[in-house]
């Protein structure tokens, strides 16, 4: 019975984590997804299982659970880093999707501490600007999930120190491009600084795309898309 319910929420679910595994973004039972499914008890979030590869699962596997993360669907133990996830959807009454993952120029990127200022247009359209990387916090914590939030702010996307990053959006596709886009801008900005040829953005063009970014946003939230 209880892996007949959320069925529908629980196949996008692993359908995006499938996708994410074969980008590369993680590898092995890395990094993980989730959808924000009700506001109100039960079935807060669906997300994907605890250590299980992503070339075996099934969408039955997905786990939904409630505000408490108490499981109330699906097979699998919730991820270790619900806490992470839980905190953010807390945190951003607009974000309906979020993805964790352990990308390896979006890695290299959180190692430094400082970010990825706003290099390219796309980002500030889609990111909100530049990327913040969180101070460390040990994996699976609340204290974790306080710092990434801290470092998300208003946007799509965040470092995590010394351990990865995470993409929002108000749906699952959108978490999964701003995914990518995250990953390619880091290896981009990678590149970049090894021979420091790094020409940031004029201000002008920063003001002019952010304000596209908060439109898209506000048109999102007036139309209820997600
Ligand atoms: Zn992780």
């Amino acid at each position: 019975m209880k892996n007949q319910l959320f069925t529908n929420e629980k196949s996008q679910i692993a359908g995006i984590a499938r996708e994410m595994a074969n980008l590369d973004l993680v590898s092995g039972s890395s990094g993980n997804v989730s959808m924000r499914i009700c506001d109100e008890k039960p079935g807060f979030m669906g997300i994907t299982p605890m250590g299980l590869p992503y070339t075996e699962l099934k969408d039955e596997d997905i786990v939904v659970v409630d505000e408490d993360l108490d499981s109330i669907a699906g097979s699998g133990v919730p991820s270790s880093e619900s806490l992470l996830h839980l905190g953010i959807y807390n945190y951003r009454s607009d974000v309906k999707a979020i993805i964790h993952t352990h990308s390896t120029f979006s890695s290299v990127a959180a190692l430094s501490h400082e970010g990825i200022p706003p290099i390219l247009d796309e980002m500030v359209i889609y990111i909100g600007g530049s990327i913040e990387v969180s101070n460390y916090a040990f994996p699976g914590t609340e204290e974790l999930a306080e710092k990434v939030c801290k470092a998300l702010g208003d946007k799509n996307a965040a470092l995590i120190s010394n351990h990865g990053a995470v993409a929002v959006g108000s749906s699952l596709r959108e978490a999964l491009n701003i995914s990518i886009l995250m990953e390619r801008v880091a290896k981009i900005y990678c590149y970049a600084r090894m021979n420091n040829q790094i020409k940031p953005l004029p201000e002008s063009a920063i003001e002019k795309e952010r304000a596209i970014f908060e439109m898209k946003r506000t048109s999102k939230q007036s139309t209820g898309e997600n």
